[in-house]
């Protein structure tokens, strides 16, 4: 399958001998001009912000000061050694940070704000990052896991965040500040000028974020530079045809707009869709450092928000409170945008029954794909659908056979092809070999192709073949569980599934054998809470246990010993239909 007519063609190869922060940031790549874009990034909380200008000017400051702390250089030593891990909720500077570490050729590690010490610390060891941003509430966190992964306290900084978001907390003069790195980079001099050869743009890894892919642990993930610029590449040429037809007439500039950031920066969806492709048209993202209902739709007010980039439990909680909603002023909305996890046609249709001038459109998307694979154009919304394939994407759909589906309407493994496609997982020869062949990664979802009205193809995704767990949008692995699980003495052998939930869209589940030390007396339901506890301690919320513990005689396995989660899945899905 390849894309629809409407979809422009890409009309050039994405450079490969530049880092993002260039692409980003000098007009030669075709960015919005820098004097009339908006202000890329704007606090939320506080209206403050940096013009796109500015924004540039301390990227420079910042990679400067930088160079000198670290003693790192634009054009020596590998990108492995110049490692930066990032565990903050959003900031106005994630990004001004992100692109001075790539003028540096350096590589960023963005981690889950929500991460437990114990997670936090897997991904920094993993990564190998030398340095650690983070924010003031995160800051005891971040300076334990730091200890225990050899980073001094010296290469912690902190990344700003208004008095509104910091609970009152004192500052920490101990540790040095962006915006003192940058008052720092001013007084140094130019750095020496970047000399990438061609492909190098291509071979050089940008971020380093973390999937679990289609099955076991939680792996870094190598996102390049050109895997970036392609993506927001293909999704500017998916917009064009829309901005063209609304800009002003006579207008020498497409049109921008102003759109939500409230998604989590260390995620691939809001870090390229929000953070790159959003700021490379020259609109403006309001960055939120959490979702709560009220603040998220004063902001729309506030800002006269018109792109609502959100996951699915977001937009089910907003279909379901109208009455909350017609108490703002949301006449700005234009669109909303969601991704991360499926999102069903009967809300799209309720929410647009409530705003029928919103267009709820979807993409489908992985970490693994650099984000978008495809979205819904605006002029052909088609409910439930992920939308139509990204210029230059191409698309199989394979039967549990391995032969290759061409028709409509059938189910089968969707395979995808795409310059965004990334360069593999570190340090993973097995994951590699199964996940990337010959150009084409499989993406472990279950998807179909189905014509819309209109006569586009689209792609419906219909179930999720691989073990991921989606809560909220957010994974959970369930390898992961099991093996922190099956630490307590409680647990003889455990199998972790995902169970459909209204708000949070799946929930995790454990069917646990117990061990021989319990006893006939032990209470099932203390041993249950316990079970739960022992997650609830060192694992993120999302992580949780809350779709249940179920104790069972034996873990369904193949004869290779692989758990057979589907099987159970089916049995927990007829369950609970029965009831
Ligand atoms: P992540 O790497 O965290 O972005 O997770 C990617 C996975 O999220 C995909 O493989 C899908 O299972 C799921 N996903 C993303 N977007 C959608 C969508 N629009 N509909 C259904 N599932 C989705």
């Amino acid at each position: 399958f390849l894309p629809p007519q409407w979809v422009p063609k890409l009309p050039l190869d994405p450079p490969d001998s530049i880092p993002i922060s260039d692409f980003m940031l000098d007009e030669q790549y075709g960015r919005f001009p820098l004097h009339h874009a908006r202000q890329p990034f704007t606090c939320g909380l506080t209206g403050c912000g940096y013009s796109a200008l500015e924004v540039r000017e301390r990227v420079d400051k910042l990679a400067r000061a930088l160079s000198k702390e670290l003693g790192w250089r634009p054009n020596g030593g590998s990108e492995w050694d110049k490692m930066i891990g990032v565990f903050s909720v959003n900031t106005i500077d994630t990004l001004t940070l992100a692109w001075a570490t790539h003028s540096l050729s350096g590589i960023v590690s963005p981690a889950n704000a929500a991460y437990s010490r114990t997670e936090l610390e897997h991904q920094l060891k993993s990564s190998g990052s030398k340095v650690l941003f983070t924010c003031l509430p995160l800051l005891p966190l971040a300076i334990e896991a730091a200890a225990n992964c050899g980073i001094p306290k010296k290469r912690i900084y902190l990344l700003a965040l208004p008095k509104e978001a910091t609970g009152g907390l004192s500052a920490q003069p101990e540790f040095k500040t962006v915006d003192q790195l940058i008052q720092d980079g001013g007084k140094l001099p130019q750095l020496e000028k970047l000399q990438w050869k061609q492909g190098d743009g291509a071979r050089k890894t940008a971020f380093l974020c973390y999937s679990s892919g289609t099955s076991g642990l939680p792996k870094g993930v190598m996102i390049s530079h050109r895997n970036v610029i392609s993506n927001v590449l293909q999704i500017t040429a998916c917009e064009k045809p829309y901005r063209d037809s609304v800009k002003e007439p006579g207008s020498k500039y497409s049109m921008t707009e102003v759109a939500l950031g409230m998604l989590p920066q260390s995620h691939i969806y809001a870090l390229v869709v929000i953070c790159h492709a959003t700021v490379y048209r020259g609109d403006q993202v309001i960055n939120l450092p959490k979702f709560e209902f009220q603040q998220f739709l004063n902001s729309i007010q506030r800002f006269k928000i018109n792109m609502l980039p959100l996951v699915p439990p977001i937009i089910i909680l907003m279909a379901k409170n109208k009455a909350l909603l017609d108490k703002f002023d949301l006449s700005s909305v234009r669109a909303i945008f969601t991704g991360a996890a499926p999102l069903g046609a009967e809300t799209s249709e309720l929410l647009h029954s409530q705003y029928p001038s919103w267009k709820i459109r979807q993409g489908y998307g992985l970490t693994e794909t650099s984000t978008v694979v495809c979205a819904t154009g605006y002029h052909d919304v088609f409910f439930g659908s992920s939308g139509s394939l990204l210029p230059s994407v191409e698309a199989k759909i394979v039967s549990i056979e391995g032969t290759e589906i061409t028709g409509y309407d059938q189910p089968g493994e969707l395979v995808v092809k795409s310059p965004s496609v990334v360069l593999g997982y570190l340090n993973n020869p097995q994951a590699n070999t199964e996940t990337f062949q010959d150009g084409w990664m499989k993406t472990g979802d279950e998807a179909m192709v189905r014509k819309s009205p209109q006569g586009n193809e689209h792609i419906f995704i219909v179930d999720r073949i691989k073990e991921l767990i989606k809560v909220k949008g957010f994974q959970v692995a369930p390898a992961e569980l099991e093996a922190h699980l099956l630490k307590h003495p409680a647990v003889g052998d455990v199998a972790v599934i995902p169970v459909p939930d209204d708000a949070a869209g799946e929930l995790p589940k454990a069917f646990v054998v117990k061990s021989s030390s319990v006893g006939l007396e032990d209470n099932d339901r203390m041993l249950m809470r316990e079970i739960q506890k022992h997650v609830e301690e060192h694992k993120a919320r999302h992580k949780w246990l809350k779709g249940g513990v179920q104790f069972i005689d034996v873990i369904p396995k193949s004869p290779t010993g692989k758990i057979l989660r589907r099987l159970l899945r089916d049995q927990d899905r007829e369950a609970r239909r029965q009831k």
